[in-house]
């Protein structure tokens, strides 16, 4: 059913869902986040955005959680939040998947994006996995295989992102080739259901730190440096609209990183939220 809504309905319980089609008196026929069709009243209808921004995990899904405790579901909302603030004082219209710490499966994510066709979608996460020591920020901007222009997006907000992060002199942790990279998946698509399932909208999965590192938990738990990470994601965004730059970090041969199944988002056991 994927790409088959035209909008989105705000329900008066506060999800974001799909609209399948408009219905007498009011209704509406939507996508529920687990992925049901349902005839649901009320709510607020939204046909279009420029940006839909995606928390990554939420709810029974943490995400990687520090030894400080930080989850990285809460760490993602709370810089999606000040990035939405930030885009919208720019001048911008915005969706976010999810406002609350609840759960989306990343098909109804993608659904989003795909109801409201924006500039661009950004999944915004933080890492966990390597404790491989480094001098320098191991952020990760993953980007459409087939996209250039997700590609050049990418490569803006990696660029802007590791601006901000390159100033601090703590003890980083990162892969050999941390940049502006793709992850294919068997067939030689996009590994990323965040970056696959969304297209033909522009996608970008950004892991803006490790959070598995305590320095770095402990860095981007500080509301000032999320704050920077969100302008920064702006200025890359101001950039990709208004000149040619062509952003940095690319990894032409990026570590293969496997085909396993990536695990959170799916559908299964999902039992949808009350719509109405
Ligand atoms: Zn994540």
């Amino acid at each position: 059913m994927n790409g088959q809504t035209d909008g989105v309905l705000i329900t008066e319980t506060g999800w974001i869902t799909p609209v399948l089609s408009g219905l007498a008196g009011g209704r509406h026929r939507v996508w529920t986040p687990c992925g049901r069709t349902q005839d649901i009243a009320g709510g607020r209808f939204v046909g279009s955005v420029d940006f839909v921004l995606d928390p990554g995990h939420g709810g029974s899904e943490p995400g990687a959680v520090g030894r400080g405790g930080l989850r990285e579901a809460d760490l993602n909302l709370d810089v999606t939040l000040k990035l939405s603030d930030a885009l919208i004082d720019a001048g911008y219209s915005v969706m976010m998947t999810r406002q609350t710490d609840v759960r989306v499966p990343i098909v109804t994510r993608a659904e989003i994006a795909q109801a409201l066709d924006p500039i661009a979608f950004i999944s915004v996460h933080f890492n966990a996995g390597t404790d491989a020591a480094s001098t320098t920020p191991g952020t990760e901007m993953y980007h459409q295989i087939d996209s250039p222009d997700s590609k050049r997006l990418a490569g803006l907000v990696y660029e802007e992102a590791l601006g901000v992060l390159d100033q601090f002199d703590i003890g980083w942790v990162a892969l050999g080739d941390a940049g502006t990279l793709f992850r294919p998946n068997r067939a030689g698509g996009d590994y990323y259901g965040v970056l696959r399932r969304p297209a033909p909208v522009v996608s970008v999965l950004a892991e803006f730190a490790y959070l598995s590192n305590p320095a770095e938990e402990q860095l981007v738990s500080d509301p000032a440096v999320q704050q920077m990470l969100a302008d920064a994601t702006v200025t890359a965004i101001e950039r990709f609209l208004t000149t040619d730059d062509p952003g940095s970090g690319f990894i032409d041969d990026p570590i293969f990183r496997g085909y396993g199944p990536s695990g959170a988002g799916r559908t299964t056991n999902c039992t949808d939220p009350p719509l109405e």
